[in-house]
Parts: structure tokens; C-alpha cells; sequence
């Protein structure tokens, strides 16, 4: 037992030093601005207007500047430059933003973006160039024909930041090559709630897969130098608390504990922000009551001053206007504006009117807003602009040749692969021999739409017409894997009705396997909205049909979040988690099921049974006797097997400046070689509050041959063991601590 007096003591000595290293921490590559940036930014804005400095915060949709009215633009889509001078040049508008309606060529991207840049850099009095940003989120996805990713939740099952590193990467050069210097991710909401229809565009429900994840595929986004022709700026998004709508539907209030917030929501944000990041995108929605649009507590107390965020906070869409349409805070736009850009908002995703500009002016000119706030503002987005190089190369100047290269296809291919979860193989089922012949049904089974997911071509992703030709769906990457003629294909259902399920039944046991392909069409935001997280049941009456057959079946998830399946796992020999895998996606799931490659996914989210049992991994001890997930977070098998020996701690006791060492051996037994991803846990025995039952504190994912083995370190500090106490306020305390690696358990007492 520990002793309280002293706990509260020393409670007292950890608070002051966290304090410092969790609001201040000395990062190298946080992103400071140099004095020779500042000095030009502030010569830049001398010569500016009030006009000039208020439309550099005007962020608008191209919608605006194109032939047609917003949301109803003429196709083929064309620039209408009386419209584009107008913007640019009688409100000074410094940001656009995304597509009207759908993706664009490279070549189209150039056109678009080279006539903005020339009308902003040589007709405009400030010559300021134009900041375009995109929702480039699984690879350049608005670019029609570039590489397109596994969606974050693919990418968090990988377990594999390096992946998330090189999906940035890649995603930086191929958006850079298509001009835009600007992405609109990554999405560091944590996806705690499986209902909310964006849990697939965050990395899942732990905290500390979310930060090493976020924070590599950050850099990956942006190098070490902004300026560069192949690097563009990242945006964390949604800053705060939006992933966990009470409802569970988009955009609607959640509720969450100061605690919680400071513990679980925080720290994504916070590594991503160590780790450099450009800006941030502020949420939608509102917590406990508070939107988050018009929160200084957020916006500046915590994200500036306890953060130490210092670059560009933009609105989301449409944002500032919903502080009196939606959250009824404001009487009107006007007012609106007030609060938000005193709040702390930088730029307003506006994004389809002109009143923005116009009714903030007016607001400072009455003294509502004050100037400082504006140069504040305006400082963050030229230093922006400088770091980009926007000024000395509007248009980028790289040699942009391994855009949509096999090298890059390759490696989405590569990270589909690693995504890939083995949730069942009863009796080794998988992998299947290729001499055999299956039937292929279900509505994921021959679309590439639902493979990649929303943002892909267009907003919600469902749109074939901007699919990229050559790419394979599953049913093509089996067939291509086994021959066409080992192949029988009958789509059953589509996910929201019957189409001729008796017939793919008989077909089933005609082929004497069904590769059953059930999960979700592509959705994002709230036209994702569910009210029942069940696979739908035209879904679950073509499984249910075909068990009545007997004959063998291997389910293949293709979805966003995890739809209930309880009803059905044990009908199936085999279940495979695709995630929304993208482009290579068809082709990665053929070759986990036929064996060219070894399964090393591992869930990044909790799978549940029930649709009234949600809870994470890191539930509290009252919760244990409801926890009884369908899988467990981190769960994930492979074709061969992994056994864990020789857990040794360095030491049976840590201290207040100290370090431990924990080791654990990994040895593959079985006969393939294979990746693992060796998770460590501990657990907090007893604390002044409740403790979660375990929290994962490390993790590295390895490669071993048959029958190879190696000894891994993970070393633990007393910060790994913090939570943030009664005040609010991260504290670490003294007592005894549980490890577990791979079922091994340690003991050991922090001092
Ligand atoms: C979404 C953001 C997105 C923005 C621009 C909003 O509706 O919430 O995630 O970046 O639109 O497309």
C-alpha cells in the first residue's frame, strides 16, 4: 500500500516538473520562427493594409472563383478570372481552398494553380502569393491518378510509423507536384467512440499510437525544410475533442472531463505540434457547451501558452458561421467573427462568402477586435508563406517524375500489406492454396470506391468516374492471383439490400469456398451518420446463407469503422480487417489470403460484440466485467507464430530521476517468416485517481525469420507512468506499477 502523506508530497514535486516538460518541452524541430523570417514578415505587413492583412485571414473554396454559382459550378470547370480578380484583388483574399466537387488532373491542377499565383503576385498591390489548401489525407487524393494510401486507421493497424513517415512523404511530393503547398491533415482526433463516421480518418483509440504516428507522418509531410520543392505544410486536425460526439453522430455536442481531455485528447495534438507542425484546424464542435470556434480557454490558454503552438490556426468549414446558426452563441455573423477571432482563429475557412472580410473590418475599425489580434494573426500566415518559399517559387519547381511511379504504388501497396488484421483462421484456413476455386461475392467485393474510402476523387469517395484506371478491386486482384477461371463472382447484396443471395448460396458450395466481401460503402462526415453500428443485415442474410450451405467461408472486411458482427464471426473459418486500404488495397488483401504474404496488422481500435458495449482497452476495473470486446485492441494474427520469453526488468525498483529497463525475448516458432509488433503494457495498481486497467507504454514492430529470435529493450521514466490527478494537472505517484509484454508479467515500485 502506498502512503498517502508521502504520495501528496511528492505528488507536489512531480506537478512543478511536469508542468514544465509537458506544457514547454525543448523540441528542436518545433516550429520557431528565425529572425531573418520575422524581419520580413514584419517589412511585408508595413507596407499592408487593413484590407490587405483582414483578406490574408479569408480563406474560400474554389467555388468562388470558378464559372457557375458555389456548389453548382459548370463543367468542364473553368477559372472565371473576373471573379478571381475580384477576390484577389478588391478583397485580398490570401487562402483557397480544395475542389469543386471532384478531383482534377495534375494537368489541370497547374493551369488553376499557375493563372492564381500570376493574378496574386503580379496584379495584386501586396504581390503576396495565394496559400491553396487541400484535404490530401491518404496520399494526393484530389489529384486524379496519384498514389492513393491506406486511410489512417489502415495506417495506425500497421503499428509502423516509418509507414506513416513514407505515406507523408510521398503524399508531400505528389500534392507538391501538383502544386499545392498545403494538406489538411493529419486528423489526430482520437477514435474512441466506433459510431462517429470519421473514426477511419484518425489513427484509433491509444494515445500513444495516435502521437508516434501523428508526429512521423508530420515530418513526413514536411522535412526539415518547408521551403523545399517536395515538402508541404501539415494541419492537425480537428483541435479538440471532435471525435467524440455524445451522440455519436458528426458534429454534434460531446461531453468530456477536463481530465480526459488534458490525458487522452491532448497529447496526439502535442506530439504532432513537438514535432513541427505548420498548423492546426480547430473542431466543429463544441465541449461541454463550450464550441470549441470560440474558445480562448482552447485556443490560445491552452493550444498558444501551454502548448507552445506557434503557427497557423485555421477555422474548419464554415465554422465561424455555425457559432449562431448551430451552437446559438452569437446573434449574428458579425458577432460570430468577434468571438472567434478573438478567441484565437487565424483564418476563416469561410468558405463561400465575402461578408468575411467586410464585417471583420468593421469589427476593428469599431474597436470590437483589436488590431493586435489581426497582426498576430497575419504574422502567423506570411511567416507561413515565407516558409513555404511561396514568395520566391509560387510554383514549384521540382522534377516530379516519380509522381504516380510503380515506387510509389509500391510502397501504398507495401502499407495496405502491413494494415491487413487476421482476426480468424480457424484450422489454418488462410492461406488459401491457388489451386482452388472460390466463389467472390458481396457489395465490397468489386469496388474500388469502397477500397479507398471517402476523399478519394471526391468528398464522400462514391463517385467511379474518378477512379484511377488499372488499379484492382478484390475480386480482379483474386482473379489475377488464381486465374480467371478459378473464379466465380456474385454480388449477393449490395450493403443496403438484397440482389441474389439463394444464387451465390448454391454458388458457394458449387465452389466449395465463398470469399465473403461485406462491410460499408464509402461516407465521411455526417452523410456517414449511422444509427445502428450492426452490419447491415442484407450483409448478415448473405453470410447466414451461405453457412447454411456448410460450405467453408473466409469473411473480408472492407470498412470504416468496426460494423457489429457478432451474429456472424462464428459462421466464418477466416476473417480478414482490410480497413479502407486504397489503391493497392485489392491487391494487397489477394496476397494475404493466398499466402504471397505474411498478415502482421494489429487492431489499433477495440472490435466490439455488442452495439451497447463500446469500451476502449484502457477502460477502468468497475467496466472489467463488460468488457467483452469481439477482438481485443492490438490483437492481430499472422501465418506463423511468436512466443514471448525472459521478461526481465533492470531493476525491481524506479527512481524520481531514473530509468528502467524492460526485456522481453520474441522468438517466431513457426515456419514462416513474419512481423510482430511487441506491445508493452503497465498498469497503474493503485492511484489517488481510478486507473485505467492498462495502458500501452511502448512498441515496435520487428521482422524475424522462421525460427529466429530477439531480445528487445523498451526503457520506461517515471513521465511514462503519468495521468493527470485530481487538479487537472499531470502528476506522477509513487507505487507499484505491473508490466506486460506478449501475457509476461513484472512487478516494479516507482519511488
Ligand atoms: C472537414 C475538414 C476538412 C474541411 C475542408 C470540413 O468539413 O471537417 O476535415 O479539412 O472540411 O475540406
Amino acid at each position: 500500500m502506498k502512503n498517502i502523506h508521502r504520495i501528496a508530497l511528492l505528488s507536489i514535486c512531480w506537478v512543478l516538473c511536469l508542468s514544465f516538460f509537458m506544457t514547454r518541452p525543448a523540441i528542436a524541430q518545433r516550429y520557431d520562427t528565425d529572425k531573418e523570417t520575422r524581419q520580413r514578415v514584419f517589412d511585408i505587413m508595413s507596407k499592408m493594409t487593413l484590407t490587405d492583412k483582414i483578406g490574408e485571414m479569408t480563406q474560400l473554396t474554389i467555388d468562388m472563383i470558378l464559372v457557375g454559382q458555389p456548389y453548382n459550378v459548370k463543367e468542364p470547370q473553368q477559372i472565371d478570372e473576373q471573379k478571381l480578380r475580384d477576390v484577389l484583388l478588391k478583397h485580398r483574399v490570401g487562402s483557397i481552398l480544395n475542389v469543386a466537387g471532384h478531383g482534377y488532373t495534375r494537368e489541370e491542377w497547374h493551369q488553376i494553380i499557375t493563372v492564381i499565383q500570376n493574378i496574386a503576385t503580379k496584379e495584386k498591390p501586396t504581390g503576396i502569393p495565394v496559400l491553396y489548401g487541400i484535404d490530401a489525407v491518404h496520399g494526393a487524393n484530389y489529384t486524379l491518378g496519384a498514389t492513393w494510401f491506406p486511410q489512417e486507421i489502415g495506417l495506425a493497424a500497421t503499428w509502423n510509423p516509418d509507414l506513416a513517415h513514407l505515406t507523408g512523404k510521398i503524399t508531400a511530393y505528389e500534392t507538391k507536384a501538383s502544386y499545392i503547398p498545403w494538406t489538411f491533415a493529419p486528423v489526430l482526433d482520437i477514435g474512441r467512440d466506433p459510431r462517429w463516421s470519421r473514426l477511419w480518418e484518425d489513427f484509433g483509440e491509444d494515445v500513444l499510437l495516435s502521437q508516434r504516428m501523428g508526429a512521423a507522418m508530420t515530418k513526413g509531410f514536411q522535412g526539415d525544410n518547408l521551403a523545399s520543392d517536395y515538402q508541404i505544410a501539415a494541419c492537425l486536425k480537428h483541435f479538440l475533442g471532435y471525435s467524440m460526439p455524445w451522440t455519436g453522430k458528426d458534429r454534434t455536442s460531446a461531453f468530456i472531463p477536463d481530465r480526459q481531455l488534458y490525458e487522452i485528447h491532448v497529447p496526439p495534438f502535442q506530439a504532432a505540434v513537438d514535432a513541427g507542425a505548420a498548423t492546426i484546424m480547430i473542431c466543429s464542435g463544441d465541449i461541454n457547451g463550450e464550441p470549441v470556434h470560440a474558445s480562448k480557454r482552447i485556443l490560445t490558454d491552452l493550444l498558444r501558452n501551454k502548448m507552445g503552438f506557434k503557427g497557423l490556426a485555421v477555422s474548419d468549414w464554415n465554422d465561424i458561421v455555425m457559432l449562431y446558426e448551430r451552437h446559438k452563441i452569437a446573434k449574428d455573423y458579425k458577432d460570430a467573427i468577434r468571438l472567434a477571432i478573438n478567441a484565437g482563429v487565424d483564418m476563416s475557412m469561410v468558405p463561400t462568402d465575402l461578408q468575411f472580410p467586410v464585417l471583420l473590418k468593421e469589427l476593428v475599425l469599431e474597436g470590437e477586435v483589436p488590431m493586435s489580434r489581426i497582426d498576430e494573426a497575419v504574422e502567423r500566415i506570411l511567416t507561413l508563406k515565407v516558409k513555404l518559399g511561396l514568395f520566391e517559387n509560387p510554383i514549384p519547381k521540382g522534377d516530379y517524375s516519380k509522381f504516380a511511379s510503380p515506387e510509389h504504388a509500391d510502397a501504398a501497396f507495401q502499407t495496405a500489406l502491413e494494415s491487413i488484421t487476421l482476426l480468424k483462421n480457424d484450422k489454418n484456413i488462410l492461406p488459401l492454396a491457388k489451386n482452388r476455386k472460390v466463389l467472390v461475392t458481396g457489395p465490397t467485393a468489386n469496388s474500388l470506391n469502397a477500397l479507398n474510402g471517402g476523399w478519394s476523387g471526391t468528398w464522400q469517395g462514391d463517385n467511379p468516374k474518378y477512379n484511377t484506371p488499372g488499379k484492382q478491386t478484390i475480386l480482379e486482384a483474386i482473379q489475377n492471383e488464381i486465374g480467371k477461371n478459378n473464379v466465380s463472382y456474385i454480388e449477393g447484396v449490395a450493403v443496403d439490400k438484397p440482389i441474389n443471395i439463394a444464387k451465390a448460396a448454391a454458388e458457394a458450395r458449387k465452389m466449395g469456398l465463398a470469399i465473403v466481401c461485406i462491410g460499408e460503402m464509402t461516407y465521411t462526415e455526417t452523410p456517414g451518420n449511422i444509427n445502428d453500428l450492426t452490419l447491415s443485415q442484407p450483409q448478415l442474410d448473405l453470410v447466414n446463407a451461405i453457412a447454411a450451405t456448410g460450405t467453408p467461408m473466409v469473411l473480408v472486411l472492407v470498412e470504416g469503422r468496426p460494423r457489429i458482427i457478432s451474429a456472424i464471426a462464428d459462421k466464418a473459418q477466416g476473417i480478414v480487417l482490410s480497413y479502407l486500404p486504397g489503391n493497392e488495397g485489392g491487391r494487397a488483401i489477394a496476397d494475404i489470403l493466398f499466402g504471397d504474404s505474411n498478415p502482421s496488422g494489429k487492431l489499433p481500435y477495440t472490435y466490439p460484440r455488442y452495439v451497447h458495449s463500446l469500451l476502449t482497452y484502457d477502460h477502468y476495473w468497475a467496466e472489467v466485467n463488460d468488457y467483452k470486446p469481439q477482438f481485443e485492441f492490438g490483437y492481430g494474427l499472422s501465418y506463423t507464430t511468436f512466443a514471448y520469453s525472459n521478461l526481465k526488468l533492470s531493476s525491481s525498483k524506479l527512481s524520481a530521476d531514473g530509468k528502467l529497463d524492460i526485456s522481453v525475448t520474441v522468438t517466431n516458432n513457426g515456419n514462416r517468416d513474419g512481423k510482430e509488433v511487441v506491445q508493452l503494457y503497465i498498469s497503474d495498481k493503485i492511484a489517488s485517481i481510478t486507473p485505467p486497467v492498462k495502458r500501452l507504454r511502448g512498441f515496435e514492430k520487428i521482422m524475424l525469420k522462421a525460427g529466429e529470435s530477439k531480445t528487445l529493450t523498451f526503457s520506461v521514466s517515471p513521465k511514462d507512468l503519468a495521468f493527470v490527478g485530481q487538479e487537472n494537472k499531470w502528476i506522477i505517484e509513487p507505487g507499484e506499477f505491473e508490466v506486460n509484454i506478449g501475457g509476461l508479467k513484472g512487478i516494479f515500485v516507482l519511488q
